[in-house]
């Protein structure tokens, strides 16, 4: 079997996945990638370079995986309708492809108004689910959105979205997956979970639809650093569900870090038994180095 990306080659053979993201400076400095990503080395069998996350301008996506590339690590690259017409994002694809990135992550990408340039224009030409459509489209039949042909090389990439469990109105959850497989998406990477029962809630309504034996889903998961981390999340991120129990365990901790720790190793094990989630996504925020001993303390990587 031909696998497009070891990310697709790990998936399918059924293991345990993990992948983790690398957020790109605020400005041009490569070494900021190169110590985030020597950290992570072994400890992710993808590395997720987000684009302009939070709508706050940092280093491009595309620069941040060909670094990666030269450290002969495996990047995957997210791109966001935010910012892009389907010109811009369709070359980029090509762009991407041509550099040997193998793994894509389609997204609408966070409103500028949350961002640090709050009255850009926002591009919004297509949003996430046509994005899929037009790279499926690309990459099996040759084809731009257009109609017309590509003529040397389709973009050869496992195709991933994201998706959101919590975020209202809850009703529509699943709706937006099931029209994101059916649009083409590969793999699946959720929004960081904290709350287990609701994220059990949305696994028993998805293995229900039977999506999870279409597509890949890893489950989000961030280890939360300190109590001001927790509170910014629980407070000021929309769609993020940090229940009570957990925010108390961190308002009343005496080493916040260590309870931090222990809550994620606890949800990892959680998650590990759910049905149909394939792997995690680790988004460890201002705490990558959490990361190596948080995989193989849940013995996910090296495996054996
Ligand atoms: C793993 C992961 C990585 C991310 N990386 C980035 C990044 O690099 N850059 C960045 O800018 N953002 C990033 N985000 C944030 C993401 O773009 C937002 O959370 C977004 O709101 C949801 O993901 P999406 O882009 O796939 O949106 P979509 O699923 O395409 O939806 C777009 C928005 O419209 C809303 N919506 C869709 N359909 C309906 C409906 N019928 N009724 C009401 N509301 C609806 C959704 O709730 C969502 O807010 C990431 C999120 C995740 C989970």
């Amino acid at each position: 079997m031909n696998y497009r990306s070891n990310l697709e080659k790990v998936l399918s053979q059924g293991k345990f996945t993990v992948t983790a993201e690398i957020g790109p400076p605020k400005g041009s400095d490569p070494e900021k990638i190169r110590k985030k990503a020597e950290v992570l080395r072994g400890y992710a069998d993808s590395f997720n370079i987000t684009d302009n996350q939070t709508a706050v301008v940092r280093m491009s996506s595309i620069a941040g995986c060909t670094i990666l590339l030269n450290m002969d690590m495996e990047p995957l690259m997210q791109i966001t309708c935010r910012d892009r017409n389907r010109i811009a994002l369709q070359s980029d694809v090509l762009g991407a492809a041509a550099i040997g990135i193998k793994n894509i992550l389609c997204l609408t990408g966070d409103h500028q108004s949350f961002g640090n340039h709050p009255s850009a224009k926002g591009v919004y030409d297509i949003d996430s689910i046509q994005l899929i459509q037009i790279l499926k489209n690309m990459r099996d039949n040759g084809i731009f959105q257009s109609g017309d042909e590509i003529i040397s090389g389709r973009p050869e990439i496992f195709i991933g979205a994201a998706a959101n469990p919590f975020a209202d109105p809850y009703e529509l959850r699943v709706d937006r997956l099931e029209k994101k497989v059916r649009a083409g998406a590969d793999f699946i990477q959720t929004q960081s979970v904290f709350n287990v029962d609701k994220f059990n809630e949305w696994m028993d309504e998805v293995r229900s639809r039977g999506l999870d034996n279409k597509i890949h889903i890893l489950a989000g998961i961030t280890p939360l650093k300190s109590l001001k981390i927790t509170e910014r999340m629980k407070f000021h991120v929309p769609g993020v569900d940090i229940p009570e129990d957990i925010y108390k365990r961190m308002k009343t901790a005496v080493d916040p870090k260590k309870e931090g720790y222990g809550i994620a190793l606890e949800l990892i094990n959680e998650i590990k038994q759910i049905k149909g989630v394939h792997g995690i996504h680790i988004t460890a925020l201002f705490w990558e180095e959490s990361i190596p001993s948080l995989v193989k303390d849940s013995a996910l990587l090296p495996r054996s």
